[in-house]
């Protein structure tokens, strides 16, 4: 090996005799030799940075030959000086290439390293599913928009005027007070119901109108079984002309809308009650859906199930938004979402729907596949 040699040759020639020797140029020329033997094509970048300590370093091979070159004789010493240059530049320029040919090398082993194996199975992605109470909104609202209603959003911050004073609660109305509604600053409050989307379209709309408005609500409540602080509600309504809308198309159209959602056989009842913003007002009943009108616990033996309420709009109403209560008639109904999933699934505790176990949200993942 020649590397073995020159360890062979340098043992044999004695520092003293090195120094002595006058003939540098020949010196020069060994050290290039080697120099350029030791950085063939399959030096590492371990041994590039020997050589480059050894010849070219700060007191490597070259610099000390720049030393003793008051030795040789005051003519020879330009030549010298020249070879010296020449070999530094040479030896300096092959390292580079062998730095750039290593470097090239690492990056074609490390993007080899990282190809792709297209044929290998992919890692799974747990797959999310869609909130149930989620699903279940946007399956009543299909069920409406295949009936010819229109669906728009409406605000959750709103002021007394759209939330209680246009849907006639009275000033002294119970609902008004600081224990029911979350009253924020400069007289707004978050909306109590989604009834202010009745008023928001009206005020700039003229009927023929048939549409539904879903959204959050807000009231002062504890989380239970059967309340939450915020939830959200569906509102509906249609008006047109006085006569064009009465109480059988309200009744035929929630009878249409219940049958669609809990199911062909679903018993549905109406109930003469009581709202400010509706007159005549019903309560809507369906049958239980865990008996089938057996009476059970849940339905406290009744056979019913409390689902929404509904009505004609109250002519103070149809006034608040600028329309004539001779010229137009409507009808409108609100329900709760949550309510109503918490029905359909046969969930008995509304609090499952906002913890967000997934325990319990992923039992509705087949369901977000199409079967709810
Ligand atoms: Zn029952």
């Amino acid at each position: 090996m020649r590397i073995s040699a020159w360890s062979l040759r340098l043992t044999v020639l004695s520092l003293g005799q090195w120094f002595r020797n006058s003939l540098m140029r020949e010196q020069l020329e060994e050290i290039r030799e080697r120099a350029l033997a030791e950085l063939g094509d399959d030096a590492g970048d371990a041994q590039i940075e020997a050589v480059r300590v050894r010849v070219l370093g700060r007191s490597g091979e070259l610099t000390g030959i720049m030393r003793r070159m008051r030795e040789a004789p005051p003519e020879e010493r330009p030549a010298i000086g020249r070879l010296v240059n020449e070999i530094k530049d040479q030896l300096e320029a092959r390292i580079a290439a062998l730095v750039e040919i290593r470097k090239r090398e690492a990056m074609a082993r490390s993007l080899n390293a990282a190809a792709l194996d297209v044929t290998l199975p992919g890692a799974r992605i747990a797959r999310g599913s869609l909130h149930p109470v989620t699903l279940s909104r946007e399956r009543m609202l299909d069920i409406f928009a295949a009936m010819g209603f229109e669906i728009i959003d409406t605000q959750d911050v709103e002021d007394d005027f759209h939330n209680f004073g246009a849907l006639n609660f009275p000033a002294d109305h119970p609902a008004r007070e600081m224990q029911d509604t979350f009253f924020l600053p400069g007289g707004m409050l978050l909306r109590t119901h989604t009834s202010n989307g009745q008023i928001r379209v009206m005020e700039r709309r003229r009927p023929p109108l048939a549409v539904v408005c879903p959204g959050n609500c807000y009231r002062r409540d504890e989380l239970s079984v059967r309340a939450s602080p915020m939830f959200s509600q569906i509102e509906g309504f249609m008006v047109d002309r006085a006569g064009a809308v009465t109480m059988a198309h309200l009744k035929g159209v929630l009878t249409e809308f219940l049958r669609a959602f809990f199911g062909s056989d679903t018993g549905v009842r109406f109930r003469a009650s009581f709202f400010p913003f509706t007159e005549p007002s019903a309560e809507v009943d369906i049958s239980c859906l865990l008996c089938k009108g057996a009476g059970c616990r849940v339905c406290k033996q009744s056979g019913w199930t409390e689902i929404l309420g509904s009505g004609m709009i109250h002519p103070n109403v149809l006034r608040a938004v600028g329309y004539d209560p001779k010229e137009y008639q409507g009808f409108a109904f609100g329900m709760g979402v949550e309510r109503t999933s918490l029905l359909r699934l046969g969930v008995d505790d509304l609090r499952l729907f906002f913890e967000n176990d997934l325990r319990f949200l992923e039992q509705f993942r087949s369901a977000s596949e199409g079967a709810l």
